[in-house]
């Protein structure tokens, strides 16, 4: 691939005109909430909304695997980029508060928080690596990390309320108050069950949101392969789930099918932690393999820029902070989470990325990997079904 074709694949993610942080300002504005304001032009007449994110489902992917969708490829097809770092804990929080990500600071999977040591892996709420145990909930309090409002409590200051239906293990998690706080919580024990919670859910009240969360589908891609056999068996599984809810949602509903990201698989692995050059100057490396943070040492940003570049060569983006903030990947940046974003920002082209051999040893093995700016990994469907 020249260079001029890598530079055209990469997405730098429209905040305000066709992100995930626009969908539910739009869906609230759709609903009658005063203050939002319906910025993708939904125009849904309807009183009751179910979005339904399905982790790890990339729009191209989608069209790609039509006739194994035929339910959702059905629907009118639209787009929205998730916005960077396109990686679950970001994306979510994007998706709940209606934010960019430097607006609402949940910048990374593992970002560096001001005054720590240690990174803070954001997915999981809790420190990153060896160190003494903490109570991640209350050192590190999902309000204080995030402090803007979300969507849920807008509904429900408003009058609408909101239900998120998923596995108990987000009940209450880092990322459910992060992101998602103020709403009723409805745990899920399995496909089935989470058909049910959410037909419970809509409609229970003359308005009503309900936000639904289905995972396996990146799970299978991170493991098999984005373009592999599995993945798409379990992609009909999804699209059996859209049409059930599809057809049992009372009227004046929408449906809403979207995602966290996309994804690509990797075939050219750079290893930081066994590489001659990579380390040099690094005090941390946040991140994951296609969107890494790099904090350097004091004073030696230029130069872990210049080794980077050199080393790295057109097969990723080497910004600094200050680059990638003026590019607007992160959209506008709130100045209180500046200092998140690590001293340069990689992301990676095509099918590279950096991992680590030693600290990671999971997540370098895996088959299929997001986080960056291609397209395969920014744009995430958009379909909408109305009764
Ligand atoms: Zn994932």
């Amino acid at each position: 691939m020249s260079a001029t074709a890598i530079h055209d694949s990469v997405l730098v993610p429209r905040y305000g005109e066709a992100s995930l942080a626009d969908l539910l300002p739009s869906v609230l504005a759709c609903l009658g909430v005063a203050g939002e304001t319906d910025r993708l032009g939904l125009a849904l007449d309807v009183d009751h909304v179910c979005v339904l994110l399905v982790d790890g489902l990339g729009a191209l992917a989608l069209a790609e695997n039509a006739a194994t969708a035929p339910f959702l490829t059905g629907l009118p097809a639209a787009t929205l980029t998730a916005g960077f770092p396109s990686t679950t804990a970001t994306s979510l929080t994007t998706l709940g508060t209606g934010l960019p990500p430097g607006e609402h600071g949940i910048l990374s999977y593992l970002l560096r928080l001001p005054g720590q040591d240690r990174l803070f892996n954001t997915l999981r709420w809790r420190l990153h690596g060896e160190g003494p145990k903490v109570d991640a909930l209350t050192a590190f309090a999902p309000e204080h990390v995030q402090p803007r409002p979300s969507a849920f409590e807008r509904a429900i200051a408003a009058g609408i309320p909101a239900v998120q239906v998923a596995p108990g293990y987000q009940n209450g998690s880092g990322l459910t108050r992060a992101g998602w706080r103020g709403g009723d919580f409805r745990p899920t024990y399995s496909v089935g069950d989470l058909l049910d919670g959410v037909l419970r859910a809509v409609g229970s009240a003359p308005k009503t949101l309900v936000y639904t969360y289905h995972s396996e589908l990146d799970t299978t891609g991170h493991a098999r392969g984005p373009a592999t056999r599995a993945w798409r068996f379990e992609l009909a599984h999804v699209d059996r789930i859209a049409a059930e809810l599809a057809a049992r949602l009372p009227a004046r509903s929408a449906l809403i099918v979207t995602a966290d990201h996309g994804m690509v698989e990797l075939v050219d692995r750079i290893d930081f932690d066994t590489h001659p050059e990579l380390p040099d100057g690094v005090a941390e490396l946040g991140g994951e393999p296609r969107a890494r943070h790099v904090y350097t040492r004091d004073g030696a940003a230029a130069d872990v820029a210049a080794t980077w570049r050199a080393v790295l060569g057109a097969d990723f983006l080497v910004r600094t902070r200050a680059e990638a903030v003026e590019a607007g990947w992160f959209g506008p940046v709130a100045g209180e989470f500046t200092s998140r974003i690590g001293d340069l920002v990689v992301a990676a082209l095509g099918t590279s990325g950096i991992v680590r051999t030693a600290a990671e040893p999971v997540q370098t093995m895996m088959v299929g990997h997001h986080g960056s700016l291609t397209a395969a990994e920014q744009l995430v469907p958009l379909r909408i079904h109305r009764t």
